[in-house]
């Protein structure tokens, strides 16, 4: 919690010093309350829709409970930004099961990074893991994820760069069956701009895990760079079109004052945020817990 506390000090001073601002500079709560709180959260990347749901709550709470004061809300908001990003169940199935988990992001978020780091925190776990270096797109990305899979110490299975992803998923398959894996991790493709081929990807590597591992428990994560805010947000629905994501590592969290996408993400895609990134190494992921994330802003 405390190194949570002190990835957000940049996005608290961003968001939470202006609203105490406010709370305490002004005597009514009036429209004029409403709408300066409402200025800080979007410019705090929470996301007009976030926001605007936020603000609706906090006024309906005022009114439930007959609130006079604006230091009085202070609360509310908090309790009101939980609600906002209760996206239900998040459980961590993969974790207990027999899984295969793709893990899908745009060049430079910090996908080789997080898959690198998530084996290791498996690994941790007492699970064995196979890495699939099936982002065979970028040049150095398999060298990249062998020197996590070392880190890990956890197997890897790769081929040349411009080698046909699903084989590498094939032949990994094999290999995580043969070691008797729990997890097999799939660091995958990311070519948003070119949406056809990387649904075709995603299909044909579908296909070779239905085929060949039908019992696997599966999961698609997508990797968002933390630091790029809505653009992040942007990212997240175009993958949504493509692929049916069931959680996201949101990175690069510590330093960054655009940690409010974190809502926004939840909040307008109700899809979890499974992890979230705070350094670059191995054990700075983190699971990702809203009520907490929510506390430590406000901490
Ligand atoms: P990829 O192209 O998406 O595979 O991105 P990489 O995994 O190569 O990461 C790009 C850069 O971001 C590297 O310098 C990483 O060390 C850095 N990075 C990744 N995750 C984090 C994080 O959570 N925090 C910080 N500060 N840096 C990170």
């Amino acid at each position: 919690f405390k190194r949570l506390v002190n990835g957000l000090s940049k996005t608290r001073d961003n968001i939470v010093a202006g609203i105490d601002n406010i709370f305490s500079g002004f005597s009514a709560i009036d429209e004029d309350f409403y709408e300066e709180i409402e200025e800080i959260l979007v410019m705090g990347d929470l996301g007009i829709n976030a926001t605007t749901s936020i603000i609706e709550n906090l006024k309906e709470k005022v009114k439930e409970l007959k609130i006079k004061e604006p230091a009085e809300c202070k609360q509310l908001l908090i309790n009101s930004i939980k609600e906002q990003m209760d996206v239900g169940d998040t459980a961590y199935e993969f974790e207990n099961r027999r899984s295969v988990v793709l893990v899908i992001g745009v060049n430079g978020v910090g996908k080789t990074t997080s898959v690198g780091k998530l084996a290791g925190k498996l690994k941790d776990q007492g699970k064995k893991v196979v890495l699939a270096a099936a982002d065979t797109f970028r040049a150095a990305a398999g060298e990249q994820l062998k020197e996590w899979a070392f880190r890990a110490g956890v197997d890897i299975v790769s081929a040349g760069e411009g080698a046909d992803p699903a084989a590498v998923v094939y032949d990994a398959i094999a290999a995580a069956k043969a070691r008797n894996a729990d997890v097999l991790l799939c660091d995958t493709a990311g070519r948003l701009h070119n949406k056809k081929n990387l649904m075709e990807e995603l299909r044909k590597i579908d296909r070779i895990i239905d085929k060949e591992f039908p019992d696997a428990y599966r999961e698609t994560l997508v990797v968002l760079d933390g630091t790029t805010g809505q653009n992040a947000l942007s990212q997240a629905r175009q993958f949504k079109d493509v692929a049916n994501i069931t959680g996201i590592i949101l990175t690069k969290l510590d330093g960054t004052a655009k940690g409010g996408i974190a809502v926004a993400i939840q909040s307008e895609l109700g899809i979890p945020v499974k992890y979230i990134g705070v350094g670059e190494s191995i054990d700075d992921l983190q699971k990702f817990n809203p009520d907490e994330f929510v506390n430590a802003l406000f901490h």
